[in-house]
């Protein structure tokens, strides 16, 4: 199915540009973009050249292009690819596309060149899913996830480890083929020895994964604390803008409102909230709802006082606080009002004090941020998992192999040994897309754009 039509899809974003790129995948893309070029024959160049000439409806020059040839095998597709730069108007865009869709090409459905990719063997499910990434990344640190993952990552080191438990998997076969003579053709030690490297390196990939999530979708922490203690104020200062709505009524701040912060390459999402108070208001209970099941998700919270509150009332709200269990900072604001006295007494508590109207003391929290989630010293060439399906699926790996583990001295239970290897081999081809079904391909790539 994927070898035989030719997909095509505008692959820059929609709108108005300098240039837009079409691109053509499959047998017959360098033979349908021929018909309609008026130049040189294409179907007779050479691979990765490039060939200026006019696209033509019949006598009609719809534009003048740039066609770039990758002849099949070398090509992102491993199919025959052409990328066609035109001039970046909606109209020829649209143009060229019906174009070439009337000569014999169809359009490509979402992710539909990164999967003929994948099935063509260029790479494996889980550097398919990088490019994904790759293009949505938007701070050094997801990036450098991404790039990481695109370029192999863990699944070298994953078929290498698969391909040594598929040699104890027929061995163990091959053992339950002569049952009656009780022959031992895999070595149990050998094997205890492997699923324990296994073990170790699916332990380092499984707890890489908060790591790699948290660089990836970025590092959520809420700002909580009484109403007009300041919170939208200091979120304001902290991105620079007038993003939150600030104002003197307490309780003004309805809904969630989520914002992100690049602070050294790591994207913090921080997460305003309605303040928590007993209230009669419905709509405020409602943010009060949510403002706790908001925290429980936050890897770190701010927990805002201000001048109006006395260093004992904010020790009882900090004991509230622990009951979550999440780490915390704890930020005096409006220091600026403060006596000498006042804030001596709050210094006696482990916090920060901050004008966060002035912008006073809003770097040393930035730095205290970072230092508070321990990403000042990330190190983002380790391999990291950032994707919850491979986490999902190494976590199966470890289960399959526990029970192996279990059974592996016991001569009645070696059929189920054979069950729970091949049971772990499963997981961890599903990883690299050894082991694929069509619903899983469809659920990855329709979350890719259309022309990826
Ligand atoms: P929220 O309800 O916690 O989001 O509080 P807001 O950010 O809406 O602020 C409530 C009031 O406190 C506003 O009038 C702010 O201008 C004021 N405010 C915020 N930060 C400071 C500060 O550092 N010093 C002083 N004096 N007032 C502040």
């Amino acid at each position: 199915m994927y070898t035989t039509d030719t997909i095509i899809a505008l692959s820059t974003p929609p709108g108005s540009g300098a240039i837009g790129v079409i691109r053509l995948s499959g047998p017959d893309a360098i033979n349908l973009t021929n018909q309609v070029f008026a130049g040189k024959d294409l179907t007779k160049q050479a691979s990765h050249t490039l060939h200026f000439g006019l696209i033509k409806d019949e006598e009609l020059i719809v534009d003048e292009v740039v066609a770039g040839l990758y002849v099949a095998p070398k090509s992102y597709t491993k199919e025959n690819v052409v990328e066609i730069s035109c001039h970046g108007s909606n109209y020829i865009i649209q143009q060229i596309l019906n174009l070439l869709i009337k000569k014999g090409a169809r359009a490509a459905k979402p992710g539909e060149f990164t999967l003929r990719a994948f099935l063509n063997g260029a790479f494996d499910l889980s550097q398919a899913e990088a490019v994904a990434d790759l293009i949505a990344s938007d701070s050094k640190a997801s990036h450098d996830v991404a790039l990481q993952q695109m370029r192999g990552g863990f699944s070298s080191e994953l078929k290498d480890l698969r391909e040594q438990l598929i040699h104890f998997a027929s061995m163990i076969e091959l053992e339950l083929d002569f049952a009656e003579e009780d022959v031992e053709f895999a070595n149990r030690d050998q094997l205890r020895a492997l699923i324990l490297k296994i073990n170790s390196v699916l332990y380092r990939l499984i707890s890489s994964f908060e790591m790699g999530n948290v660089l990836k979708n970025g590092v959520p922490i809420v700002i909580a604390g009484k109403p007009n203690v300041g919170k939208s104020t200091l979120l304001n200062a902290l991105l620079n803008e007038e993003r939150a709505i600030v104002s003197d009524i307490a309780g003004t701040t309805r809904d969630t409102i989520e914002d992100e912060l690049n602070i050294n390459g790591v994207i913090f999402r921080f997460i305003d909230t309605a303040g928590i108070r007993d209230t009669a208001d419905i709509i405020e209970a409602k943010g009060v709802e949510r403002t706790l099941e908001r925290m429980k998700q936050a890897k770190l919270i701010m927990y805002m006082v201000d001048a109006l509150q006395t260093p004992d009332e904010l020790a009882e709200q900090l004991t509230d606080l622990r009951k979550i269990d999440i780490p915390y900072l704890a930020i005096v604001n409006k220091a600026d009002l403060f006596t000498p006295e006042q804030k001596e007494a709050f210094a006696k508590q482990e916090v920060l004090f901050l004008s966060a109207k002035d912008g006073i003391g809003v770097e040393e929290l930035k730095t205290a941020l970072l230092e508070k989630v321990n990403l000042h010293h990330i190190n983002t060439s380790e391999t990291l998992v950032s994707n919850i399906r491979h986490v999902e699926a190494l976590k199966n790996t470890e289960k399959a192999l526990h029970n192996v583990l279990n059974n592996i001295d016991n001569p009645v239970t070696s059929d189920f040994l054979a069950m729970d290897i091949k049971q772990a081999l499963h997981y961890l081809g599903e990883i690299t897309g050894t082991v694929t079904t069509d619903d899983l391909l469809e659920n990855i790539f329709s979350k890719f754009c259309i022309g990826k």
